[in-house]
């Protein structure tokens, strides 16, 4: 049978960092390594379905310009140089449509590239192809793509989370060594965490959203994602900064990540007080998942940290909270698809007004949980309704802040547990959205404080054989304390 999880051996076995010390020794081309991506893209993705667009030859032109410059004894162009890379479809590109997995969008070629995509390029990266996603990044499955599902490659009768799944399979399946995600309520960290690989949700702020299609302006947020802490580390200070095309991002240095990676990497964590939110750790939760999280903790422990439990009371509100002020985001940001300036435009046959053409073009553009986050945040900002619900749930969101701010007086790093469960079967929770919402609960109060998060694999369920992830949060502009806390949890696994 061919395996869809990441070959034993050969170019798509490998790590981003060793890729790139291979490509920048000449040991092999980027055009190699871009190659061998690109035929397990084409041997496998009829099945995963991570991509939505290949392109093959923007990315070996891409490549040969890497090994070219090489061959002029140049230095490489950034640390990953060479090595490839999967674009999650909310990020526009010049070259390749961006459709952000809606019909409406099917086929859009955008006139400028995001700024994380310009960085890419910048940095000597060949970008493989746009990733799939839930519509507009709104779901937690990937089953809400207008163009069909991811399979998780550890299980094709699952999902490998969402909204990113596309990138998280793609990492996993060995099509792609690096990945972009986004992350708005934990599209991220949770599709990382059903896939064995890593995601970082950086400090809001920290990285451009330039060129990102909205979802919900004040939570959304570019992170990177790979298979190791380090790799991930290396894209994150490839894509951070400040940029003044974006209002919200932030002018100052980018944290040393990559540095502070290979500090963990020692797997030493003497001296770090390593918080557990007493309310994400739930005995209802998937025995298999719950027990992992424990050993996560002992492992911890092991390693010198020093765990103290801590009470964060309402993070129990982030799903409520979360679930008004997203959608009422998406009804004020997803009013520009309307048919008349870029997109689908459906009905007009002239005998309809503009309204009724826009009604048409939304009806047909639009999937149902797309057109669900429309209403519900329509209904929640109306006059009348504004106080009770929007208004309601931004003091939520300070109260959360709060609870984070009184946690990192007492310990350095918060974690739990990243997913209630490990991936869970396609099919099983489309008919009921509420059951889906609760699967985002542990990453949600995070995006709701602007703050930072990673997804770290911790193993396999015993009771699934499928991966678990633990979550490591912290402070905000403190996300060099991810990579070094990620790493060492890493290294103390791999030592195991
Ligand atoms: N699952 C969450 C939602 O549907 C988060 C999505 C995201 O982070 N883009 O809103």
């Amino acid at each position: 049978m061919t395996s869809f999880t990441v070959p034993e051996s050969g170019l798509t076995s490998m790590t981003a960092a060793d890729l790139a010390e291979a490509i920048h020794s000449r040991q092999v081309t980027s055009r190699e390594v871009t190659s061998a991506h690109l035929d397990r893209i084409a041997d496998t993705d009829g099945e995963i379905n991570a991509f939505l667009h290949v392109g093959a030859e923007q990315a070996l032109a891409a490549a040969d310009a890497v090994d070219e410059s090489l061959d002029r004894g140049e230095a490489p162009a950034s640390a990953l140089a060479g090595v490839p890379l999967a674009l999650k479809d909310l990020l526009t590109t010049t070259d390749a449509p961006t459709t952000a997995a809606s019909k409406m969008l099917e086929g859009w070629m955008s006139p400028y590239d995001s700024t994380v995509t310009t960085k890419i390029r910048q940095a000597g990266i060949p970008i493989l192809g746009k990733t799939n996603l839930d519509e507009f990044a709104m779901g937690s499955s990937t089953e809400n793509s207008a163009f069909g599902p991811v399979r998780n490659p550890y299980d094709l009768d699952r999902t490998p989370g969402g909204s990113g799944g596309g990138s998280s399979a793609a990492l996993a399946a060995g099509q792609a060594p690096l990945a972009i995600g986004t992350d708005t309520g934990g599209s991220i960290r949770q599709p990382a965490a059903l896939t064995n690989t890593v995601g970082v949700k950086p400090t809001y702020g920290t990285v451009s959203r330039y060129g990102l299609i909205a979802a919900a302006s004040s939570l959304d947020q570019v992170g990177p994602t790979a298979r190791t802490v380090l790799d991930t580390a290396l894209l994150h200070e490839v894509i951070a900064g400040h940029d003044s095309f974006d209002a919200t991002s932030v002018d100052r240095p980018v944290a040393n990540v990559v540095a502070a990676a290979r500090k963990g990497a020692t797997g030493d964590l003497s001296g770090l007080k390593v918080g557990v939110v007493k309310q994400f750790d739930r005995a209802g939760w998937q025995p298999g998942v719950m027990d992992n999280y424990h050993e996560s903790l002992a492992q911890l422990t092991s390693q010198g940290a020093e765990i103290i439990e801590v009470d964060c009371p309402h993070f129990d509100d982030a799903l409520a909270a979360y679930y008004l002020i997203m959608p009422c985001e998406v009804s004020s940001n997803l009013a520009r698809f309307d048919g008349m300036r870029y997109g689908l435009r459906a009905g007009d046959d002239g005998t309809h007004s503009a309204d009724k053409v826009m009604s048409i073009s939304r009806a047909e553009g639009f999937g149902d949980e797309v057109k669900r986050r429309i209403i519900v945040g329509t209904y929640a900002l109306s006059v009348g309704y504004y106080d009770a619900y929007y208004l309601q749930a931004q003091r939520v969101r300070t109260l959360i802040a709060q609870d984070f701010a009184a946690a990192y007086e007492k310990v350095d790093v918060l974690v739990t547990p990243t997913t209630p469960t490990t991936a869970f079967k396609l099919g099983e929770k489309v008919s009921d959205p509420l059951e889906m919402y609760n699967f985002d609960l542990c990453t949600l109060p995070l995006n709701l404080a602007g703050l930072c998060g990673m997804s770290v694999p911790s193993g396999f369920a015993t009771d699934s054989n499928l991966p678990v992830g633990l979550q490591i949060m912290a402070p905000a502009f403190a996300d060099d304390r991810l990579y070094y806390v990620g790493a060492a949890f890493e290294a103390g696994r791999s030592k195991a």
